[in-house]
C-alpha cells in the first residue's frame, strides 16, 4: 500500500508550500486547523476539533476490527522572521515554519489519503493525531486533556520529526529510529536573587545580588562536572542573566534564567532538586535570599524497543536498509513533547533526514534560514503507510 505514496510528490510539494505560508504560533492555529480540515473533509476522513485549542483528531476504521494505531504531526511555527527568500515563504509578518512542522502536517494528510483510500483492506483502526504547540510543549498535555488515547483506546503511537535534528551530516532520505531515549527532557528554571541595594561605594551596607547570582551559576555547573555520571547526559545552560541600572549602583535583585536537559528521568529529578537546593543555600551563606521556579517542560522522549523495530522495518521496505539507521547517532539533548504520548502507551519517534548541502537544507533548525529537501517528503507518507501496515498485519 505504502508504494501509493510515490504518485502523492507533486501533491505534497504544492500542500507543503501551502502550510508553509500560513505559520502559526502555539495552541491558536486558526489558519492552519481550517486548511487541515478542508484536507480531511475532502478526503472524507471523520475528525473532531479539539474543545481546549486548534487540535484535530481524526479516524480511519479499517474494513475489519483489529488493533488502534495513532500516528502525530505538530502543526506551530515559531516567532521567527523568515529570511529564506523563497518564492512560497512565510505570509504571516514575524513568524515561520523553521522547525519543518509544516511538512508534519502534510506527510500525515499524504499518509492519510493513501490510507484512507485503501482502508477496506485495514484490520483495525487509525487515529490522526494534529497537535498544536509542540515548541511552546503545550501541545501533547492538551491532546491527553481532550482523551485522544481514548475512544478509541490507542494501542501505540508513532511520530516523525524532518530535518537535521540528529546530525546534519546524515544524508536526506535517511531514516534514524533507535530502541530507547532518542531526546532529551527540556525545562526551564527561573531563579531570582533577593540582596540588598546600596551605593557602590559601600557595598557593607547592603547585601550585593550580583556576586551571589556569580556564585550561584559556578556553583551550579559542579552538579554536572561532580555529581552526574560522567557516563549519563546532562546539561545546565543559563541563558539569562538580568540585572542592574547603573554602573555605580548594587542593585536589589539578579534575575537568572536557564535550561537543563537529561536523557533519564530520575537525572532530570535530580537536577530540578538540586538547582534549588544549591541557589538557595548559596544565596544564605552570602545572607541573600533566592526564589526558586522550576516550569517542568516535556520530559526525555524514549521509545518502546520492539515499536521501535517495528518502525525501522516499516522504513526499510520504503527506503531500503542502507538508508535506516538503528543504533547511534540518537539520542541528541533537543526535546520534543512527544515524550507524553510515549509515557501512556508503547510507541516510537523517528527522523527522517532533509539535510542536503546542495540544496541548503542543512542549515539547523529554527534559524530564519531553515528549509528542507522536498524530495522526501513522500518518503514521510510512505513510511507512516508502511508503519500502520505491519502493526496491524
Ligand atoms: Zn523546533
Ligand atoms: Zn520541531
Amino acid at each position: 500500500m505504502w508504494e501509493k505514496c510515490k504518485a502523492l510528490q507533486n501533491e505534497l510539494v504544492g500542500l507543503r508550500r501551502e502550510f508553509h505560508q500560513i505559520p502559526e504560533l502555539g495552541d491558536n492555529l486558526p489558519e492552519t486547523q481550517a486548511r487541515v480540515c478542508a484536507e480531511l473533509d475532502k478526503l472524507g476522513i471523520p475528525y473532531k476539533k479539539n474543545t481546549l485549542d486548534s487540535g484535530i483528531i481524526a479516524l480511519i476504521e479499517g474494513g475489519q476490527p483489529g488493533k488502534v494505531i495513532a500516528l502525530r504531526a505538530d502543526m506551530d511555527g515559531l516567532p521567527i522572521t523568515e529570511a529564506t527568500g523563497l518564492p512560497f515563504a512565510s505570509k504571516h509578518e514575524g513568524k515561520m515554519h523553521a522547525c519543518g512542522h509544516d511538512t508534519h502536517i502534510t506527510m500525515l494528510l499524504g499518509a492519510a489519503k493513501i490510507l484512507s483510500e485503501n482502508k477496506a483492506n485495514l484490520k483495525g483502526t487509525v487515529k490522526l493525531i494534529f497537535q498544536t504547540g509542540e515548541e511552546t510543549c503545550t501541545g501533547s498535555k492538551t491532546m491527553l486533556k481532550e482523551g485522544v488515547l481514548e475512544n478509541p483506546h490507542v494501542d501505540a503511537v508513532f511520530g516523525m520529526h524532518i530535518g537535521s535534528l540528529i546530525d546534519p551530516t546524515i544524508p536526506a532520505g535517511k531514516v534514524i529510529v533507535t530502541p530507547g531515549c532518542c531526546m532529551a527532557s527540556y525545562d526551564h528554571f527561573i531563579l531570582r536573587v533577593k540582596g540588598t541595594g546600596c551605593h557602590g561605594s559601600t557595598p557593607e551596607k547592603g547585601v550585593d545580588p550580583i556576586v551571589v547570582a556569580s556564585n550561584i551559576v559556578l556553583a551550579l555547573e559542579e552538579v554536572i562536572a561532580r555529581e552526574v555520571a560522567s557516563t549519563k547526559a546532562a546539561v545546565i545552560t543559563i541563558g539569562q542573566i538580568h540585572a542592574g541600572f547603573a554602573y555605580n549602583v548594587i542593585p536589589n535583585e539578579v534575575l537568572i534564567e536557564g535550561t537543563t536537559r537529561a536523557l533519564e528521568e530520575d537525572v532530570r529529578q535530580y537536577l530540578g532538586k538540586r538547582i534549588g537546593e544549591i541557589a538557595e543555600s548559596v544565596a544564605k551563606a552570602y545572607r541573600a535570599e533566592c526564589e526558586y521556579t522550576m516550569l517542568w517542560g516535556a520530559a526525555p522522549v524514549v521509545n518502546n524497543a520492539e515499536m521501535a523495530a517495528l518502525a525501522a522495518e516499516a522504513a526499510v521496505e520504503v527506503v531500503g536498509a542502507d538508508n535506516v539507521i538503528t543504533s547511534r547517532p540518537a539520542p541528541n539533548m533537543a526535546g520534543e513533547d512527544f515524550a507524553y504520548y510515549l509515557m501512556e502507551r508503547p510507541g516510537a519517534f523517528m527522523f527522517l533526514s532533509s539535510a542536503n548541502p546542495a540544496k541548503h537544507t542543512d542549515i539547523p533548525h529554527h534559524n530564519p534560514k531553515f528549509d528542507v529537501d522536498e524530495d522526501v517528503l513522500w518518503n514521510g507518507s510512505a513510511v507512516f503507510v508502511s508503519i500502520v501496515e505491519k502493526y496491524l498485519k
